[in-house]
């Protein structure tokens, strides 16, 4: 299909009556509420997605706890197949979907397809776990005695997504949880939600049993906060802000349900003097602007060797002023908008909380008038570690950059954060990079631009960016209770 019929579909998809996906039927909610869906690249409203509440959530957490005694028995390699079926079914709707998710986010449509990709990719991925989560055998203490443990699925599970890049975050979550055996309520983010409901009618399509897969849309805290506090759901698996985070613990005590906590950051990319410096450059720009900095690892604070300072900043400068900013539906888009006038407004506070507070602008600074939500790639030098550029996440186009003398203060600098989610390293030299990706707080650490996420690599914080890790066997596990046998001989 070319791009244009691409387009008019996508616009018709949004434009449909969406409802909740609850026991393999869609449904309508139990309240009339919606929610304005608005493409971000030009303000205008695409369609309205069910606003759901807690009679919604408490539907489809019992259609998911109908389906769970018969899916967690259903032997892994059938479990696996329907994966890779599902996976099948992403690649054959690939630009159609990258499509809507660019007109509902406003990425840029070839940047949505990589994400379809990495999708199907993880599915295929998991699907190979499903039947191979073993336990062990136990040399016990006690005499005459034999234990072995096994893994049991966690039972439902709540996931509960972010809006910057919604279908591959929705599946990041889906294809552990049913793996494990584990069955699910998603909850979308409000801003972005057409692309899982597009997921839902694949899934339908591919022939998941009914229940074992449930979208409900809407608020974060009505029916978001309706699945945490549910006491039918054994398990929340959360991405969003540190701040929604910690306000998710007081309500996941009630039944001590597990939860994991893929947060936000403030990650570090660090230049050394011997690195490959256009290659850091390059990175280090496209590490904060790209999908205009609303990526959880975004590089926001860049520190580079005082002797190659004034190189590096200058060939970030000249990249954030060269980023073609447009609509994520034009072909030669680097980065596309913001997601909403919002945020779009916190992200300029930003920029004057910094301007204010004395670090200087070297390139942007401004948003774009007109349609949309558009803002320029902006770089901040002589910004002080107590500013608050170099403290907050921004989730935006902006970088702060300051110059460090060697290692040591390098490390202290890029430790000096609550938060700990990802770094990168840019050195030439094994002892330098390798030193200090050991020494870095970061659950992930980036060396020479190496990725940023796979789905075989875990993936998660330290200290305030989160609980728990996605990805490779933990991510998988983090779905199962580990169950002890012991035998009497
Ligand atoms: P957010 O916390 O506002 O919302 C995330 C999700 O939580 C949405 O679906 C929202 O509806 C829901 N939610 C909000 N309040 C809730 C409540 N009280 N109970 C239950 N659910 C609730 O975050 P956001 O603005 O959508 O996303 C941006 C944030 O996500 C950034 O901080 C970013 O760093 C973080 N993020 C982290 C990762 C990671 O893997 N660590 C990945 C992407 C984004």
């Amino acid at each position: 299909m070319d791009s244009n019929l691409e387009f008019d579909a996508a616009r018709a998809f949004a434009g449909q009556e969406h409802n909740h996906f609850i026991g393999g039927e869609w449904q309508p909610g139990a309240s009339a509420g919606k929610i304005d869906s608005i493409d971000p690249g030009s303000g205008t409203v695409i369609g309205q997605i069910a606003a759901g509440n807690a009679e919604d959530v408490d539907h489809a957490v019992d259609a998911a706890r109908a389906a769970f005694p018969a899916w967690s028995a259903t032997g892994g390699i059938q479990r696996a197949k329907l994966m890779w079926a599902l996976a099948d079914a992403l690649m054959a709707n690939a630009s159609a979907l990258a499509m809507l998710e660019s007109l509902d986010n406003g990425m840029p449509a070839r940047m949505a397809g990589f994400g379809v990709m990495g999708a199907a990719e993880n599915l295929r991925y998991n699907a190979g776990w499903a039947g191979k989560l073993a336990g062990e055998t136990v040399s016990m203490s006690a005499p005459d005695h034999q234990a072995f443990t096994i893994r049991e699925p966690v039972g439902v599970v709540g996931a509960i997504v972010p809006w910057n890049f919604p279908l591959a975050m929705a599946v990041a979550k889906l294809a552990p949880i049913l793996a494990a055996g584990c069955t699910v309520v998603l909850k979308p983010a409000e801003l972005t939600s057409m692309s899982a409901l597009k997921l839902a009618e694949l899934i339908a399509e591919v022939g998941f049993p009914a229940g074992v897969i449930n979208v409900v849309t809407g608020h974060g805290a009505e029916a978001g906060q309706a699945l945490v506090d549910h006491p039918g759901v054994a398990k929340i698996a959360f991405t969003g802000s540190t701040a929604t985070g910690k306000g998710l613990l007081a309500s996941a005590a009630g039944n001590l349900k597990r939860l994991s906590l893929e947060l936000g950051g403030k990650s570090p990319t660090v230049i050394f003097a011997d690195a490959n410096l256009a290659a850091a450059a390059e990175g280090a720009a496209m590490s904060v602007f790209m999908n205009s900095g609303q990526v959880c690892v975004a590089g926001s604070r860049v520190l580079i060797q005082r002797s190659v300072f004034d190189q590096v900043i200058e060939a970030i400068v000249a990249r954030a002023r060269a980023i073609r900013v447009g609509s994520g539906q034009a072909p030669d888009t680097e980065i596309g908008p913001l997601i909403s006038g919002q945020h779009r407004d916190r992200v300029l506070g930003y920029v004057e909380a910094g301007r204010s507070e004395g670090a200087e602008v070297l390139a942007g600074g401004k948003v774009r008038q007109g349609e949309g939500f558009f803002m320029e790639p902006t770089v901040f030098v002589n910004a002080r570690p107590e500013h608050r550029i170099m403290r907050e996440e921004i989730f935006g186009p902006v970088v702060a950059a300051v110059p460090f003398d060697d290692a040591e203060e390098a490390i202290a600098m890029a430790n000096d954060t609550e938060y700990g989610l990802s770094a990168s390293v840019w050195s030439r030299e094994i002892g330098t990079a390798l030193g200090a990706a050991r020494k870095i707080d970061a659950g992930t650490v980036r060396v020479n631009g190496g990725a940023g996420l796979d789905p075989a690599m875990p993936f998660g914080g330290f200290k305030q960016s989160g609980w728990g890790r996605e990805n490779g066997r933990e991510g998988v596990l983090a779905f199962t209770e580990t169950k002890s046998i012991s035998i009497k001989l």
